[in-house]
């Protein structure tokens, strides 16, 4: 999981990702702990259960480059666990470096991040039909992520 997310900052460094919104610390660490659940997920790549990997991300979290010391700078533990979570849904899929970033943030920044859930936005031709209803058949999980109304321990609790 810390390799995954470091890969991620190599990703982002030689690509200069994030390229959607605001390249600020927050994005980075929010974008790296979504590549790290993508990659463990992946068939290709880790292929991890959730069983393994939930619980995975609170050591990585606690020990890596990145600790729960400064939530405001990196992004507070629920967003966190949720780009975790989005990343490993997109896992499903085989997605280019920059197709990942360019869903990862679609869906943080249109879906989960929002106060107001829209459901009915019209999207964009260049997103996946089949990998737009599977996130969205996610989102309210993904929601109740990020505000923190699901626990640490319901989160590595999680189904696949
Ligand atoms: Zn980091």
């Amino acid at each position: 999981m810390i390799q995954a997310h470091e890969v991620g900052h190599q990703l982002q460094f030689r690509n200069g990702f994030p390229s959607r919104r605001e390249n600020t610390a927050r994005a980075q660490e929010l974008e790296a702990d979504g590549f790290a659940g993508y990659y463990m997920r992946k068939p290709a790549g880790y292929n991890a259960t959730w069983q393994q990997a939930g619980p995975a991300f609170q050591f990585a979290y606690q020990i890596g480059d990145n600790g729960v010391n400064n939530p405001g700078h990196h992004g507070t533990p629920a967003q966190r666990r949720s780009a975790t979570r989005l990343g490993w849904y997109l896992g499903e899929n085989n997605l280019t470096v920059s197709n990942f970033d360019y869903y990862f943030f679609y869906y943080y920044d249109q879906y989960v991040l929002p106060a107001t859930l829209k459901m009915n936005m019209d999207k964009p031709a260049d997103i996946d039909n089949k990998v737009h209803e599977f996130i969205l058949s996610k989102v309210e999980e993904l929601r109740k992520i990020n505000s923190g109304e699901m626990t640490q321990e319901e989160f590595e609790q999680l189904e696949d």
